[in-house]
C-alpha cells in the first residue's frame, strides 16, 4: 500500500508484551511438536503466531491451492462465496480453524464429507468427520453468503482492511492485512499463501476482473462465468476481485510481461496515454536493478472509488492518480512505481511475519525514491535525511522499525502500519547501502528477490543473507537499526541529526 500520511490514533490497549524473537516466531508450536505430540490427534492453534495479528492464519497444516468461487447476485449487493483449500495436515488433527468474519455459513465439507463447525471471533472451527493424520493430504470447502459493504464502508478506504466493497458501480477489495476472511473463509495470513485460482460470475452486464491470467470464459444464461489462474502463491491479503463497467486493455510489456488494464470504459482514452508513458518505463528501471519479474502478468485495476494497493499482480489504484492532471500534480507515477517494486518486496517475497511488514514498504519507498531521482525528481539523500531526521519522535510513539507496539495503532487492523515500516524501513534500506556501498548493496537486493521469490522471508533471513553477501557479519550493524527507538549514526552523513 502507498501510504503518504499517516494519522493513527494512539489508542491505549492493553496488550501483553510482544513476545518478539529475532525469527519472529513462537518458540513452541504445534508444527515444532514432538514426534509422539503430532501423532495424537489435537486441535490446530487458531493462529499462526503472529503477534502483531493473533488470530490471522491457521496452524496444523500447510496449504498447499486454494480457489475461491464468486457468484454475485443480479444486483450485486450480495455474493455466494465457495472456498476449497488443499492442504496437508503437519500434525494429526481432530480439528483445525480457517479464519472468518461476518458472512453466513451456508456448508462445510472436509474431503467432500459434510464436517460440523462452530464459530468464535473471526475463527471457523471445523471438525471432520474423522482426524486428518500428520502428513496426510485433505480438502476444506467452505461456503458462505454476504452482502457486499456498501458506500459507507468505502469512506474507510485507506484506513481499514474492509474486504470487498462496492459503490460508484463497482466493486473492488481492500484486504491488506486481515480483509480477505470478511469475504470468505481462508487462512487468512501471507506465510500460508498458495497458488490460488478465482472464479467470478457475474451478471454479463458488468465485467470482471481477479489477479493472474483469465484462463477461461463461459457464459451461463445471463451470467459471464471467468476463471483466473495465479500460478505464483497468492497470500488472500492481496487477492483482487473488480466488477463493473470497465473494458480491460492489453499490452506487449517489457521482457515479456504480458500488460493488462482493467479501466472504466468512459476513461480508456484518457488514462491510456498516462499508463502507457510511466508503466513499461517503470517495469524495465526495477528489472534492470532487481533482476526478472517475478509474474508473468502484470496491470492496473483503476478504480473512481479510488485506493492504491499492491494487489498481485493487478495493482488497485484510483483513477484520479491516472488522469492526466491527477499524474502531474500527485506524482502518481511514484506510486506506480512503489506498487509495482511491491511485486517484488511483499508479493513474491511474503513477509513471515506482519512486524517483518518493513521488508514490504521500506523497500517500496526505497525504490519508489530511487525512480523519482532517476526522473529528475528529489534527490535519494535529501529524501533520506528528513526521514532521519524525523526518526526520533515516530520510533518513540510507534516502536522499531522491525518491532513495532501493537498498542500504538488503532485496533482496526492497522496494528503493522505506520511510519517506521514504510519511511524507517527506507533509511534502514539507506544505511545498510551507506554501510557496504552501492555494488553490495544491489547484490543483496538481487540475492534476496531470487533467493526468496515466489516465498516467505522476515528479518532474520535477510541479516542472514546481507551478511552472506557481503562477506561480513552485518547482525549488529542491522539490528541497531532495526530494533531501535533511536537511529544510529548514519554512515556517510555525519552531520546528519535526529529530531
Ligand atoms: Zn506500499
Amino acid at each position: 500500500m502507498a501510504r503518504h500520511t499517516r494519522n493513527a490514533t494512539l489508542t491505549p490497549w492493553i496488550v501483553t508484551a510482544l513476545a518478539t524473537t529475532l525469527t519472529g516466531v513462537a518458540g513452541c508450536t504445534p508444527d515444532a511438536a514432538s514426534a509422539h505430540e503430532t501423532h495424537t490427534p489435537a486441535p490446530g492453534a487458531a493462529g499462526i503466531g503472529d503477534t502483531l495479528h493473533p488470530g490471522l492464519g491457521n496452524s496444523g497444516y500447510t496449504v498447499r491451492h486454494t480457489a475461491l468461487a464468486l457468484r454475485f447476485a443480479e444486483d450485486l449487493t450480495t455474493y455466494t462465496a465457495t472456498t476449497t483449500l488443499h492442504g496437508r495436515a503437519t500434525r494429526s488433527l481432530f480439528r483445525f480453524n480457517l479464519d472468518l468474519t461476518g458472512t453466513t455459513v451456508r456448508s462445510v465439507t472436509v474431503d467432500g464429507r459434510k464436517a460440523t463447525w462452530t464459530r468464535s471471533g473471526q475463527e471457523l472451527r471445523v471438525t471432520p468427520p474423522a482426524p486428518v493424520p500428520s502428513g496426510r493430504g485433505f480438502s476444506v470447502e467452505v461456503t458462505v453468503r454476504a452482502p457486499v459493504a456498501g458506500p459507507e464502508a468505502a469512506g474507510k478506504l485507506g484506513t481499514a482492511a474492509i474486504g470487498m466493497v462496492r459503490a460508484k458501480g463497482v466493486i473492488q477489495t481492500i484486504n491488506q492485512p486481515s480483509g480477505a476472511h470478511r469475504i470468505a473463509a481462508f487462512a487468512d495470513h501471507p506465510a500460508q499463501k498458495a497458488p490460488t485460482t478465482i472464479t467470478i460470475a457475474a451478471p454479463t452486464r458488468v465485467n470482471t476482473i481477479a489477479n493472474g491470467e483469465l484462463t477461461a470464459t463461459r457464459r451461463e444464461g445471463a451470467y459471464t462465468v471467468r476463471r483466473f489462474e495465479s500460478r505464483q502463491k497468492l497470500a488472500p491479503e492481496l487477492i483482487q476481485i473488480g466488477v463493473g463497467p470497465f473494458t480491460v486493455v492489453k499490452r506487449p510489456g517489457p521482457d515479456g510481461i504480458k500488460l493488462r488494464y482493467a479501466l472504466p470504459t468512459g476513461q480508456v482514452n484518457d488514462l491510456m496515454p498516462q499508463i502507457d508513458a510511466v508503466v513499461p518505463k517503470a517495469l524495465r528501471f526495477l528489472t534492470q536493478r532487481l533482476g526478472p519479474f517475478p509474474l508473468r502478468t502484470y496491470g492496473i485495476y483503476a478504480s473512481p472509488l479510488g485506493g492504491e494497493l499492491e494487489t498481485q499482480s493487478l495493482t488497485l489504484l484510483g483513477t484520479e492518480e491516472l488522469t492526466e492532471e491527477g499524474m502531474r500534480a500527485n506524482g502518481s507515477d511514484t506510486v506506480v512505481a512503489h506498487e509495482i517494486s511491491h511485486e517484488y518486496f511483499g508479493n513474491s517475497v511474503s513477509p513471515r511475519r506482519w512486524s517483518d511488514l518493513w521488508l514490504n514498504e521500506g523497500h517500496a519507498v526505497y525504490y519508489q525514491s530511487l525512480w523519482d531521482q532517476a526522473k529528475g525528481g528529489s534527490d535519494l539523500a535529501d529524501g533520506m535525511k528528513r526521514r532521519y531526521q524525523d526518526s526520533a519522535a515516530q520510533l518513540r510513539k510507534q516502536g522499531p522499525v522491525a518491532d513495532p507496539r501493537r498498542g500504538a495503532f488503532t485496533p482496526e487492523d492497522m496494528a503493522p502500519y505506520g511510519w517506521g515500516a514504510y519511511q524507517g524501513g527506507a533509511v534502514v534500506l539507506y544505511a545498510l547501502r551507506q554501510k557496504v556501498g552501492e555494488a553490495t548493496f544491489r547484490r543483496i537486493e538481487r540475492a534476496w528477490v531470487a533467493e526468496h521469490r515466489d516465498g516467505t522471508a522476515g528479518t532474520a533471513d535477510f541479516i542472514r543473507l546481507a551478511s552472506r553477501v557481503a562477506g561480513r557479519d552485518l547482525g549488529p550493524f542491522l539490528r541497531s537499526w532495526l530494533y531501535a527507538e533511536k537511529l544510529p549514526a548514519m554512515p556517510g552523513h555525519p552531520d546528519w541529526r535526529t529530531s
